[in-house]
């Protein structure tokens, strides 16, 4: 039987219309591209989100046209999430650390047409806009350029704010397929070029309600939330729309994710809840501990993901009063897909039970199915023992990416996750590994996030990087590259002694380095790749000066 429920298509359009509508006196606090404080609220975001997309509309970019963006979290970069989608144009936000052949790629394989970009990224503009043939018009947020500079661009210019005077404050645009694209994003290619997943209307808004619920984020409007997250970086983690669905304020960071940055917006808009990677989160704490300054106002929660979140930087931030939720997610996931909510079945003086919770990546979150399985496809039970690749399915979960026909990703339909781990009998999932960073010794998997942590805990260890290297009789054995904490010292020895009672023997790396700092990719994880390289140089040097002596 059919039911009798009406079929409205969910999306932009209509988060646009309730953002301006219901949720129009929510705020957005924020630094403009000046760095100056800024505020505006949801229903002047709306008008002049509405402003833009009919200025492109008049200025003939036609439906599906995609725009893309080179800028940090500015309130402008926000007004492009809604007014460019809910015109029915695509959003691509595009990372501007990326090098300018990888942005070349990724506009030229997302057909680009127009490019909206900050003060701070014009000369990231320039390296590129000769080899953008397609692209037609530049938006410079900040002011427009000046006569002799916008002359030698091989495309038109207009300030951002004279293009939104050409636009009305228009709300209701044409009813949209909910399957279309609304914002495009790609992976981080550290293994290859970037790949392009296309979030749709419908994935926007089922992953944005699915951040509101209190297994996840549990957004509302009393809420205050700062996404310190790049724009570019997985659809911002889906924040700003959930934000917006939900009428939470929000506390842009604008340009910069630096410590002393994000603490001053801190302190000017009171954030209740926060989000970001370790690296951010472990930066304010040196930051905080160095201003002998012990408390983050309202905050309460951050939610920590997209790389393994020390154990340590739990604690720490748990000394301040802050709960730091694990969560994971990627961008073929459309963001944060598990979170480390404890259960209230766990007893409140379970304290073992409860860090084993805080510890692990999350439970799948409502909508989203995950299972584990071997590397040939055979599923494993999911007892928390059983380590294999994590797969995922569900609607907002990619089937493929832009322009590949090649679904070696998938299996029966699942996203292959490249993620190793268990899954236990509550559906917490534990990563130990990359499937590609994964060590193999003598045939059994050491997990490198295991052993990493136990490393880390050492106190005069600031960060760590474990990674594969060949081996003549065990095919793989670990090493490990060490930052150490300022001022500490710290021996191959003394760290592999203080291993011995923490981790299995065979775990303990034969090759160590130290470094100043670890190499990160351009959303600034920890590049394994990079730090695999490096430590070969070090060990084929090393060759050549033993056989030179
Ligand atoms: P990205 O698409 O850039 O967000 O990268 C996604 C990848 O980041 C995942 O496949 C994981 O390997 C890693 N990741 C995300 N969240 C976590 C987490 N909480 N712990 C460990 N790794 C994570």
């Amino acid at each position: 039987m059919k039911s009798t429920m009406q079929d409205s298509p969910l999306g932009v359009p209509l988060l646009m219309r309730h953002v301006a509508r219901v949720n129009g006196r929510s705020r957005v606090g924020a630094f403009d591209a000046q760095r100056q404080p800024i505020t505006r609220t949801f229903a002047e975001l709306a008008a002049r989100a509405g402003r833009l997309g009919s200025a492109l509309e008049q200025r003939g970019f036609g439906s599906g046209a995609v725009i893309g963006t080179l800028a940090g979290a500015l309130p402008e970069h926000l007004e492009a999430y809604l007014g460019v989608p809910a015109s029915a144009r695509v959003l691509h936000t595009i990372n501007p650390r990326m090098h300018a052949d990888q942005i070349v790629h990724v506009a030229t394989l997302a057909d680009d047409e127009a490019m909206i970009v900050d003060a701070g990224n014009l000369g990231k503009f320039h390296e590129i806009a000769s080899r953008l043939p397609r692209l037609r018009l530049l938006v410079t947020v900040g002011g427009p350029l000046p006569g002799d500079l916008a002359a030698s661009l091989p495309c038109e210019t207009i300030d951002y704010e004279a293009l939104l005077a050409q636009g009305e404050p228009r709300l209701d645009w044409p009813i949209i397929d909910e399957h279309e694209t609304a914002i495009l994003c790609f992976t981080g290619g550290t293994t290859g070029l970037p790949k392009g997943v296309g979030y749709s209307h419908r994935s926007v808004w089922l992953q944005a309600m699915s951040l509101c619920t209190a297994n996840s984020l549990g957004l509302g409007s009393a809420s205050r939330l700062l996404p310190a997250v790049p724009l570019y970086h997985v659809n911002g983690w889906g924040l700003p729309f959930a934000a917006l669905m939900a009428g939470a304020d929000l506390a842009l960071p604008g340009a910069s994710l630096q410590a002393p940055d994000l603490l001053a917006l801190i302190d000017a808009e009171a954030p209740t809840l926060a989000a970001g990677v370790p690296t951010i989160w472990s930066d304010l704490l040196a930051h905080l501990r160095a201003m002998q300054r012990t408390h983050l106002g309202a905050l309460t929660t951050i939610a920590c993901g997209g790389a393994q979140v020390p154990q340590s930087l739990i604690d720490a931030y748990a000394a301040l009063g802050v709960r730091m939720l694990q969560a994971w997610g990627m961008t073929e996931t459309s963001s944060m897909s598990a979170i480390s909510q404890t259960p209230g079945w766990i007893a409140s003086a379970d304290r073992a039970t409860q860090a084993r919770c805080a510890a692990a990546q999350g439970r799948v979150v409502c909508g989203l199915e995950a299972r584990v399985a071997d590397l040939g496809g055979t599923l494993l039970p999911c007892d928390g023992a059983s380590v294999g690749e994590i797969q995922i399915r569900g609607p907002w979960v990619t089937h493929g990416y832009l322009g590949q026909d090649d679904h070696a990703h998938l299996h029966d339909g699942w996203l292959r996750t490249g993620d190793l781990g268990t899954i236990d009998a509550d559906g917490f999932i534990s990563l130990t590994d990359r499937v590609k960073d994964a060590i193999k010794s003598g045939g059994e998997w050491i997990p490198s996030l295991a052993l990493e942590e136990a490393i880390r805990s050492h106190p005069a260890v600031l960060d760590v990087a474990v990674v594969a290297l060949p081996d003549p009789r065990w095919q793989e054995r670990p090493g490990a590259v060490v930052v150490l904490a300022p001022g500490a010292g710290a021996t191959p020895d003394e760290l592999a002694q203080w291993l011995v009672t923490r981790v299995a023997k065979w775990w303990l790396p034969e090759r160590w380095a130290f470094v100043d700092a670890l190499p990160r990719t351009a959303v600034g994880k920890m590049d394994k790749k990079r730090v695999r390289q490096m430590m070969l140089e070090r060990i084929d040097a090393a060759a050549t000066a033993a056989e030179q002596c």
